[in-house]
Order: structure tokens, then sequence, then C-alpha cells
């Protein structure tokens, strides 16, 4: 998977699957940026319908929010890796600030999740992110690193085809307050770095990293034009078609 342009929404819990259809049809409909990879992060429950009514030609893909780290099993209320890859939905969002804190996944745990989506045939995007104590602390790139190291180190080159990395600083996430250009962009670099440290220039240049927190249309532009900024994960400004599709143009 070559280093491609990304908007992607996280939807979260939001929207019933008539509204998602709605929005999901707004977006198909208004997106005019044919170099963009449009990436919607729906709920489990909406997957099947929104594959049934998005056109293959529209470039959109659907990701889940998150899968278990089993294929099958005795997993109430869980969803296996393998259940999405047959519906052929190619993305999962995993390691997610919010899966992290209320659902306590650990950095060993999406590892084992990162490993039983590879195996399914599904791509991910791996999600880090430091908090507003780390930051203040001075140790947001080491605690990045950290994340990355644990859940992604003992994956091949090969495999990093299929992992695209959001960093999302939690601080700025759903509170409005978005990192500076120069903050994604320093983060965003030191990840590259990270990457190039440990799986090769070719990795390191090909892998998407996008920024998320409180991105929307009138900083979308700024921040995706650094240079180690390929896009977005967007949450709060997802769920509104005429901002997501600006944001969609602002590459
Ligand atoms: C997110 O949930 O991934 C996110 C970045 O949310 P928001 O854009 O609302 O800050």
């Amino acid at each position: 998977m070559a280093r491609k342009n990304i908007a992607a929404g996280n939807w979260k819990m939001n929207t019933t699957i008539d509204e998602g259809i709605e929005l999901a049809l707004q977006i198909q409909d208004g997106q005019r940026n044919k170099e963009v990879v449009i990436i919607l992060g729906v709920p489990f429950t909406h997957l099947y319908p929104l594959k049934r009514k998005i056109k293959a030609s529209s470039k959109i893909l659907l990701a889940a929010q998150n899968c278990h780290h089993k294929t099958s099993g005795a997993y109430t209320g869980e969803i296996s890796p393998l259940v999405l890859a047959a519906l052929k939905i190619p993305y999962v969002i995993l390691g997610h600030s919010e899966r992290r804190e209320y659902n306590h996944e650990d950095n060993a745990l999406l590892s084992q999740k990162v490993d039983a989506a590879l195996e399914a045939g599904l791509k991910v995007i791996f999600c880090c992110g430091e908090s507003l104590e780390i930051r203040q602390a001075g140790q947001h790139f080491s605690h990045v690193k950290k994340q990355l190291s644990d859940s992604l180190f003992h994956l091949s080159a090969s495999h990093m085809k299929n992992i695209v990395i959001a960093y999302e600083p939690i601080w700025a996430i759903g509170t409005g307050e978005t990192a500076t250009p120069q903050q994604a962009q320093e983060m965003h670099e030191e990840i590259r770095n990270i990457l190039r440290k440990k799986f090769g220039k070719r990795v390191a240049e090909n892998t998407s990293i996008l920024y998320g927190g409180s991105v929307k249309a009138s900083n979308a532009t700024v921040l995706f034009s650094q240079p180690d900024v390929d896009g977005g994960l967007v949450g709060g400004a997802s769920l509104k078609s005429d901002e997501f599709l600006k944001i969609i143009n602002s590459f």
C-alpha cells in the first residue's frame, strides 16, 4: 500500500442506520476529489447496509471501529475480524484512545488485535497519541514510540503495507483544541523516523500517517499541507456532510 492521502471519518457511537445511510450518500454524491481515499469508520450495525448502498465506483471505503483479537469463540458481544473480512470491509480502526481508556485496551492486547486483523486480511488504522499530562511532562515522543513498538514492532515490513497510523493527541480529541501544524508535523516526522529505523526507508516513506484531534474544514488545509501529514482521522466534523466534504477537498 503506497502512501496515500486519506480522509477518514470516525462516527463513533453516532447515527441510526438510516441517518448513516443518508450521511454516507451525501458524502458520496458531493465528493469530487478522486485523489483522496475516503474511509468511513461506522458502527458495526451500519457496515452491511452501507456496503450495499455505497457505489463501488465512489472510492468510499468502510472501516469497523474495533474487532476482537480472537477469530471465534465464547466472547459475548464481540466481533470477529473474520466476520468483517467476510463482509469485505477493508479497514478496522484499532487503539483509539477512547477504547484504550473506556475498554482498558493496552499495547499488548492491541498487538494481538493487530495480528488478528491482519491475518483476517483487514487493513488497520492504528491510533496512538499522548495525554495532556504526558505532553506537559515532555514525554510525548517516548510515549508514542512505546505505543508503536509494543503493538507494531513484531510485524514484518510486508505487514506494514496494511497499516495506516493515526496520531491523535488525546488533549485534542473532541475538545475543539487542535495541535498546531508544527506540533502535528514534528510528531509525524518522529513517527516516520521511528518507522525508518525499525522497518527501513521504504516502509517509512509508504506509510500514511494521519492526524486526528479536532480537525475541521477551517484547519484541515494547513494541517494536511505539512510534509509528513497524509490526511486526517476526523471525529465530530465527519458527522456533517458539508464539513467533511470540505475536509476531503482540503488536500
Ligand atoms: C477521533 O475521535 O478520532 C477524533 C479525532 O475526534 P474529533 O475530530 O472530534 O476530535
